[in-house]
């Protein structure tokens, strides 16, 4: 599959620049960090003028905080870099479509452009349950690209998963990509 044909029923699903594929490769590494740590791979990156403000990886069972997703780890230490909750002028590189909370979390921090790589059949608000980042009833609303090394972002969650199977925690987290 292109990246062009994206996925089933995804908003402007897409290819995505060069620029583009080459932020989400920082945070392909970000998701390689959170993997060495025992996390499920997910990564993510904040750019403000081209310029890389903050990056962060899921590290929900490091802190045993079901808030700690990449994108919230990002967000949290980009507002601390920039000194203001908004994060105009931003853009968010994730790995994997963003969850309802973090959907909700680029909503309130004002981010213009979300850029995810794999989409989310199970949890993803972002194209795949629903849109939270575009919904018509609120007054904020991202431009939003998906897709982007969709291949890459998905195989490390599926690699991630399969390992995962062979050895089953009582707590392992969900599949997203099953
Ligand atoms: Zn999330």
């Amino acid at each position: 599959m292109t990246d062009a044909e994206g996925g089933a029923g995804m908003p402007a699903a897409g290819a995505g620049s060069a620029e583009d594929e080459g932020w989400m490769r920082v945070a392909l590494e970000e998701a390689a960090a959170a993997q060495a740590l025992g996390e499920v791979p997910v990564g993510a990156v904040l750019v403000r003028g081209g310029e890389l403000v903050a990056r962060g990886h899921n590290l929900t069972h490091t802190l045993q905080d079901p808030s700690a997703h990449a994108e919230m780890v990002a967000i949290r230490r980009a507002a601390q870099t920039i000194g203001h909750w908004r994060l105009l002028d931003c853009a968010l590189y994730v790995t994997l479509e963003p969850c309802t909370m973090c959907s909700g979390a680029i909503v309130l921090a004002r981010i213009p452009r979300l850029v995810y790589g794999a989409p989310d059949p199970k949890a993803g608000m972002t194209g795949s349950l629903g849109n939270l980042v575009q919904h018509p009833r609120l007054n904020h609303r991202v431009d939003l690209v998906g897709g982007v090394l969709e291949r890459e972002c998905g195989d490390v969650l599926r690699a991630f998963f399969r390992a995962r199977r062979r050895r089953p925690e009582p707590d392992a987290p969900q599949e997203p990509l099953e």
